[in-house]
């Protein structure tokens, strides 16, 4: 099967005719709707770009499974320079669509599993990694898109999950079949969940004694039965439902999250990689978000780059581009972004071989670079804004300018500098407004900071990972702690005569 284009990806979209509620309503032809279709446009970006032979290095891997030519986000990264191109790849998906492209889950899912059901068979015995394997295989081969489904809705977080007044609130298996498993649940906040071919769910935290039925991994179609959504809503999110694009500000593309809901699912045991093996659900849980960690270290950069020239654009519209402050700010964000851009590469290129074969970042690094996603684009962003000026929030509409009475007058009094038409003057405003406070601002602020895990879990992570005894001993060392102190041999300074 050859590699799909963005019209095959959208159809094969359509052809799932999945469960999908929005505003209280079941949407049916959900490819065209104009709230869910700029989320699609993101995706099917994921494939355009990987028919262009500009971008095929970033774009295309080998397969290790079959030696084929896929799209990378199906791949397991075979070397350091794997993960480094993931990052890259990553960068320019976000500069073309200034959004999240929501396929970096399901790749970051494939490749934290591959590991933990090869180390869970070498432990217990259990074939999940050939299953794993074959399941890998059909991804491949079929360039479908998978979302990676961790998140539980949680409940009450002092309890654990066997605990809570309703275990619904975990995924957990709720009968164990001869031909396989019932599931039930819900995973929130799931990112390109509508977009996807298939699920691949994965447990939410390190489970312990008495959770072993929360401790479960598995795929399904996205279509399964009894699998259904409920569409997140964004910021500003209606704009998109309005006769005229200009007030969006970003006009073909945006991100999705979903509420994935389980009402008694059935997967067979082939698509089962974790069932009750509790000692193993933690590896999995961090090095899925050490991958989706890395991760932004490429997408949020990318959209960064998009923010940072909207500024820059903003600054000239307005006259103001050789101000030395404004240049300065400029300056001030791309040293941000490119310090997350940094993090990316470098927790790639210090990654490791796992002993199943293939490559995982440096966690350390992973978890410093998603530390600071949670700080830089806010900053950046608060730098746009200063640059942009309060126009951005107080514009008239798109109806106004295009109304034959109050256009004039909104073209009047919104010119900037004199070769400027109005209308750019205004599609800038809105793409920075959107990338700071309206539907853009989903992927590019708050998701910086709870997406791939809220900023404590990193900082839980790198003081894991700090090695703070080697520091310690690094330290001793010099100040040569410990060694017998010879009081004879102090000598007082000479005096210093004058
Ligand atoms: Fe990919 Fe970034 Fe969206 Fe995660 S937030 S799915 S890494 S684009
Ligand atoms: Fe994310």
């Amino acid at each position: 099967m050859a590699l799909k284009t963005p019209e095959e990806f959208v159809q094969s979209l359509a052809d799932l005719h999945l469960q999908i509620y929005l505003f209280g309503e079941k949407v049916d032809d959900y490819v065209n709707h104009p709230l869910i279709r700029p989320s699609i446009n993101c995706m099917a970006m994921t494939y355009e770009l990987a028919a262009m032979p500009e971008y095929e290095d970033l774009m295309l891997a080998t397969s290790h499974l079959t030696g084929e030519k896929i799209n990378r986000f199906t791949h397991i990264h075979q070397s350091a320079e794997d993960l480094a191109k993931k990052v890259k790849m990553q960068r320019l998906l976000g500069q073309k669509t200034g959004s999240c492209f929501q396929r970096c889950v399901g790749m970051d899912a494939v490749n934290a599993l591959y590991s933990v059901t090869w180390e869970t068979d070498q432990a217990r015995g259990t074939d999940y990694h050939e299953r794993f394997k074959k399941y890998l295989r059909y991804l491949q081969e079929e360039d479908l898109v998978a979302d990676g489904a961790m998140t539980d809705p949680k409940g009450d977080r002092s309890l654990p999950p066997h605990q809570q007044p309703d275990p619904d609130v975990y995924v957990h298996i709720v009968e164990k079949r001869d031909d396989g498993i019932v599931v039930r649940g819900a995973k929130a906040h799931q990112t390109g969940a509508c977009n996807s071919h298939e699920i691949i769910v994965m447990p939410t935290i390190a489970m312990r004694e008495g959770d072993e039925d929360f401790a479960v991994s598995f795929s399904c179609p996205a279509n399964a039965e009894g699998v259904s959504y409920i569409y997140g809503r964004q910021s500003c999110d209606t704009r998109k439902l309005e006769e005229t694009d200009l007030d969006v500000g970003n006009m073909r593309f945006g991100g999705q999250e979903a509420l994935m809901v389980f009402d008694d699912v059935f997967v067979p045991w082939e698509h089962v990689y974790m069932c009750g093996e509790i000692e193993f659900s933690g590896a999995l849980v961090e090095r899925f978000a050490g991958f989706h960690r890395q991760s932004y270290g490429g997408c949020k950069v990318g959209v960064g780059d998009v923010l940072i020239g909207a500024a820059a654009l903003a600054a000239e519209y307005n006259g103001v581009a050789r101000a030395s402050h404004i240049k300065d700010k400029i300056i001030e964000m791309t040293h941000l972004n490119e310090t997350l851009f940094s993090c990316g590469l470098a927790c790639s290129y210090e990654g490791v071989k796992m002993p199943a074969g293939n490559w995982q970042i440096d966690m350390l690094l992973a978890n410093v670079c998603k530390q600071n996603i949670t700080r830089f684009p806010y900053e950046i962003a608060r730098l746009a804004e200063d640059i942009a000026g309060g126009l951005m929030v107080t514009m008239p509409s798109a109806q106004d300018l295009a109304d034959e009475k109050i256009g004039p007058i909104v073209e009047k009094f919104l010119v900037g500098t004199c070769d400027t038409p109005v209308i750019d003057r205004m599609r800038v405003l809105r793409l920075i407004e959107n990338l700071t406070l309206g539907a853009g601002a989903v992927g590019y602020r708050t998701e910086s900071l709870h997406g791939a895990g809220s900023p404590q879990a990193q900082r839980i992570m790198i003081a894991r990972q700090s090695n703070l005894n080697h520091k310690k001993e690094l330290a001793k060392a010099i100040a040569e702690v410990g060694k017998p102190w010879e009081k004879s041999r102090v000598k007082k300074p000479t005096a210093v005569a004058g």
